[in-house]
C-alpha cells in the first residue's frame, strides 16, 4: 500500500497589529506572495516547486478575513490561481477576523482580548463562521470546501458537531504539539478517524526525543522539521502501513522578515531547501508514496480509516542537529536583515 502524503499550506493574511494599534491595518497579499525584489518567495515559490515535481497540494485558505476586506477581496484571485495550478483549496478560519463585522470593532478589541478560539466556542457561532466560509468559496467561484482546518489547530468536540451540520465531510483540525484540547478522544497522532461522522486527518505528531520519563512531541511542519527527520518519518509511516501523512506549512515561512509588509525581507533558504528536497523525494519515490490533496485523501479513506493512532518515533540525534542548524540560520538571517536596513 502506498502512503498518501498531503502537504497542507495554511494561506492567510495578517491582522498586522490593528487590534493593538488603531493606526495599523491588516496586511493582505504581501503575507501570501512574500515578494522580495520582484520575486515571490512565498506562494510563488511553492507553486513553482509543486509544478516542477508534479505534487498536488492542499491550500487551506482563510475566509473570515472577508469581514474586513469587504469591498476589495484580494484572496479571491489567490484562490483561483491555486486552483488553476491543479491544487485543492480548502477552508481555513481564524475567528478573530469576525470582529470586523461590527462598526465599533476598535472599542470591542480594546474591551476584551482577542477572540480567536474555536475551543469552547458555541456551536451556533461556529456554524455561522463555517457557513460564511462556504459562502465565500462560492463567491470566489472555486469548488466548495470539503475539508476544514481551524486557526491555530484549535478544536473541540463541538467543532466536529458543527462541521457535520454544515455538511463538511473531512477535517484536519488536530496537531497535538500546536494545540492539545486535553480531550483523550482527540489525542490523535496519525491516521484517519471518524468523529461525529467527519473524517479527521490530523497533521502528523511524532516523538522527536525522550529523556528519562519525559517525551517530547512535535507536529510535522516544514519550518520545524529537517528534511532528514521528515524522510525518516515518511519511511517509518510507510513501514507501518499508515495510509497518510499530513504536513503543515505557511507561505510566509519561506522568507525571513522584519515586518509583514516584507519591506525588509529575504528568502528563507533553509526552509526553501527543505521543501524542495521533500518534493524531489516524493517525486522520486512514487512506488511507496502518493502525493495527493486532502479532499481526495478523505474520499479514498472514508470507508477504510486507520484508527490505530500510531505514534511514530523520530531520531533524537537528528532533532539536535536540526535545532543547531536552525539557530545558526536564524541568527545569520537577523544579521543579513539588519544589513538590509542599514544606511549604505
Ligand atoms: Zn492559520
Amino acid at each position: 500500500m502506498r502512503t498518501r502524503v498531503c502537504i497542507s499550506i495554511d494561506t492567510e493574511f495578517s491582522i498586522g497589529g490593528a487590534f493593538t494599534n488603531p493606526g495599523r491595518q491588516p496586511v493582505a497579499e504581501p503575507m501570501v506572495w512574500c515578494e522580495v525584489g520582484g520575486r515571490s518567495q512565498g506562494l510563488g515559490f511553492l507553486l513553482d516547486q509543486f509544478e516542477r515535481h508534479r505534487i498536488p497540494a492542499t491550500f487551506f485558505v482563510e475566509a473570515a478575513h472577508r469581514y474586513y476586506f469587504q469591498e476589495h477581496d484580494p484572496m479571491g484571485a489567490i484562490a483561483r490561481r491555486i486552483v488553476a495550478g491543479g491544487h485543492e483549496v480548502q477552508l481555513h478560519t481564524h475567528p478573530c477576523w469576525a470582529v470586523f463585522q461590527h462598526a465599533d470593532w476598535p472599542e470591542r478589541v480594546r474591551r476584551e482580548p482577542l477572540q480567536d478560539e474555536f475551543f469552547g466556542r458555541a456551536e451556533e457561532d461556529t456554524v455561522q463562521l463555517l457557513r460564511q466560509g462556504q459562502q465565500t468559496f462560492a463567491d470566489w467561484g472555486v469548488p466548495a470546501p470539503t475539508v476544514f482546518r481551524p486557526g491555530n489547530m484549535q478544536h473541540d468536540d463541538t467543532l466536529f458537531a458543527a462541521l457535520a451540520r454544515c455538511g463538511i465531510p473531512y477535517s484536519s483540525c488536530v496537531g497535538l504539539a500546536v494545540f492539545d484540547s486535553n480531550d483523550p478522544r482527540y489525542r490523535l497522532y496519525s491516521g484517519a478517524h471518524h468523529r461525529h461522522g467527519v473524517l479527521e486527518m490530523p497533521v502528523l505528531t511524532f516523538q522527536d526525543w525522550q529523556l528519562g520519563g519525559r517525551r517530547h512531541l512535535k507536529t510535522l511542519t516544514i519550518a520545524g522539521t529537517s528534511f532528514d527527520e521528515t524522510r525518516l518519518l515518511l519511511e517509518r509511516a510507510h513501514a507501518q502501513q499508515i495510509p497518510l501523512v499530513v504536513l503543515l506549512t505557511h507561505p510566509f515561512e519561506y522568507v525571513q522578515r522584519r515586518d509583514d509588509h516584507m519591506l525588509a525581507a529575504r528568502g528563507n533558504a533553509l526552509h526553501q531547501d527543505r521543501l524542495a528536497r521533500l518534493c524531489r523525494y516524493l517525486d522520486g519515490n512514487r512506488d511507496r508514496f502518493l502525493p495527493t490533496g486532502m479532499g481526495e485523501a478523505g474520499s479514498a479513506l472514508q470507508s477504510t480509516p486507520d484508527e490505530r493512532n500510531l505514534l511514530l518515533q523520530g531520531s533524537g540525534w537528528k532533532s539536535i542537529r536540526r535545532l543547531a542548524e536552525q539557530a545558526v540560520y536564524d541568527r545569520y538571517g537577523s544579521w543579513a536583515l539588519s544589513r538590509q536596513g542599514a544606511p549604505a
